[in-house]
Order: C-alpha cells, then sequence, then structure tokens
C-alpha cells in the first residue's frame, strides 16, 4: 500500500496534512509522499501530527514545467525540503502563480466577475493555481464545475485564459536532484501524445537527470497500465505509483486507490531505487521531517 502522489490545502488538496495522513492511515498505507505543487508548506510540522508515526511519510513536490509549450509535470521524492536550490524554484513558481491570480482577477473582474483576488488571500495554499479559480468560479455560480469552469473560462478556449510561464524540464530536475531527490514524470497519458511524442519527451527529461515514470495512477485502465508499463521498461525508467489524490469529494479516486505494477515492470519498481532505503523517513525518525 504506498501511494507517492497525493495533494494538501498547500496547494491544490482539500485536506491538511494532517488530514491527508489520517485517511492514508485509515485506508493502511504503508508509504505515503506528500507531492504539493510548487510549494513545500506541508512538510513542516509532521511530527505533530500522531498518526504520522504508523506510516513511512515521503517529503515531495511536484513541479509544474513548459516542454513544447505544453505544461509537463514533474514530481520529485525524497527531496530535502529546505535545499537552497528547490527552495528559490518554488519561491519562484509561488510567485508566478501569483502573479497569474492576479491577471485572471483582473480579467474576470473585467467581465463582471469580481472579487478572485480576496477570495485566494482566505485560503491556506501556498500555491494558487486554476483549480482555486475554478472553485470561485462555482461557488459565484458561473459555472456548474471543474470542466465547465475551464471550458467556458479557464482553458485553452477559456474566455478568461492566460498563459503559464513555468520553469523548463531541465530547471525542475536538477533542483529535485541538488534536493537529493529522484524526479519522477507524472501521470503521462494525461498528455495525450503518441507513443513517439512520449518518448521524445521521456529522452530529454532522463537527459536532464529524470530517474522515473508514473505507471500506475488514478483513472488509468488496464490498457493504458500495460502500455506505460512497456514505455518505462524500454525507457529504463524506475516505475512509480501515485493516485494523484486531492479530494475525498472526487468518489471515483482515493489515496492508495491504484492498480499495482504489471508483473515485467515490478523489478523496476521505484521502491528497489539505491535512494529508497536510504531516505525514507517514517516513524522511528520523525525528527528528520523537520
Ligand atoms: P495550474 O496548476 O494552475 O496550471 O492548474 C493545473 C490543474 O488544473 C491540473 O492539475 C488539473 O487539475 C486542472 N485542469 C487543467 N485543465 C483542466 C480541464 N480542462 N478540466 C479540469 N481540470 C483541469
Ligand atoms: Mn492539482
Ligand atoms: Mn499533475
Ligand atoms: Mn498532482
Amino acid at each position: 500500500m504506498i501511494d507517492l502522489h497525493t495533494h494538501t490545502h498547500f496547494s491544490d488538496g482539500s485536506l491538511s496534512p494532517e488530514q491527508l495522513i489520517q485517511r492514508a492511515v485509515a485506508n493502511r498505507l504503508t508509504h505515503l509522499a506528500i507531492t504539493d505543487h510548487d510549494c513545500t508548506g506541508a512538510l513542516e510540522n509532521l511530527v505533530d501530527i500522531p498518526e504520522a508515526a504508523a506510516l513511512q511519510i515521503i517529503p515531495g513536490v511536484e513541479i509544474s514545467t513548459l516542454w513544447q509549450q505544453r505544461e509537463i509535470h514533474i514530481v520529485g521524492l525524497f527531496i530535502d525540503k529546505r535545499e537552497k536550490t528547490l527552495q528559490d524554484l518554488t519561491r519562484n513558481q509561488q510567485q508566478l502563480r501569483m502573479a497569474r491570480i492576479e491577471e485572471f482577477d483582473q480579467r474576470l473582474d473585467k467581465i463582471g466577475i469580481p472579487g478572485l483576488l480576496a477570495y485566494i488571500k482566505t485560503l491556506p495554499c501556498q500555491a494558487a493555481g486554476r483549480n482555486h479559480v475554478a472553485d470561485f468560479l462555482i461557488e459565484n455560480g458561473k459555472a456548474v464545475d471543474k470542466q465547465q469552469a475551464f471550458k467556458k473560462f479557464l482553458g485553452n478556449t477559456g474566455r478568461v485564459k492566460t498563459a503559464a510561464h513555468w520553469c523548463e524540464i531541465g530547471t525542475a530536475v536538477m533542483a529535485i536532484r541538488s534536493a537529493g531527490g529522484i524526479a519522477v514524470l507524472a501521470h503521462p497519458d494525461r498528455y495525450k501524445y503518441t507513443r513517439n511524442k512520449l518518448n521524445l519527451l521521456l529522452d530529454e527529461f532522463k537527459e536532464c537527470g529524470g530517474e522515473g515514470l508514473e505507471v500506475s495512477y488514478s483513472n488509468l485502465s488496464h490498457d493504458q497500465l500495460l502500455r506505460l508499463a512497456t514505455v518505462c521498461e524500454q525507457q529504463e525508467l524506475w516505475a512509480s505509483v501515485g493516485s494523484d489524490f486531492h479530494t475525498p469529494a472526487a468518489g471515483w479516486m482515493d489515496i492508495g486507490r491504484i492498480r499495482q505494477l504489471p508483473q515485467g515492470c515490478r523489478e523496476r519498481a521505484i521502491w528497489h531505487h539505491p535512494r529508497w532505503s536510504a531516505t525514507s523517513v517514517g516513524a522511528g525518525t520523525a525528527q528528520e521531517l523537520n
């Protein structure tokens, strides 16, 4: 029971770190990576959470990057959250996120939907994103759900769409590695690439020092899982598993609810990576989390 991709309310998840860990324990997880978008605030003070002693917590992050004008997410596992290169990068990405929110705020204001900035400031998040804007639009009756909020307002054809200026893949991978982490390419099928294009992306990712590929995650069909397992083997990457859990409200996904790695891929499972045992920070060594 291992889940290496989850979010808290420090980015666009709905649970606090404490609630996330309690849910992971209730779901009988043995290992949980907390991987918020472009921030590590959820990794502070984990020792104060009693349930954190019941499982291994792997400090992580999910960094937004741009590759050929598309948004590609890189998960970092086993990171040292205090390392300066990574801190500088996440701080910069958070500033880009706030600048983007201000742009959304102005554009929404112009079409008669004021108040986004004030709404965002009430949230506990360090890394505001389009999901928060979607929540704001839904709360104000401007969209019925997230899909509609993206279609009408925030997506590629939306009324207030704005470009993102995330860092390059190499910058994210380098920061993760500087912080002692393993860089993993997140949810590869979501980019809707052909096999050739995905291989091009992975070639570049590996050249930059990327080491892992998410092979199993929420909402993945068995065929897709087998396809990704083959890509992972051919590219000689470590295979990662992560639900990308955000909220209990999305009933179709939960912490740890992911398919097992297919047989051929199991020897490449990321828990065989040499860094895994060396740095997993868990119950007995919880002070390492701070
Ligand atoms: P951001 O970090 O602000 O770039 O927001 C990216 C997040 O927005 C993704 O991780 C998805 O959760 C969500 N998202 C992006 N596009 C869509 C879409 N078309 N429909 C629903 N959610 C989306
Ligand atoms: Mn998210
Ligand atoms: Mn992602
Ligand atoms: Mn994610």
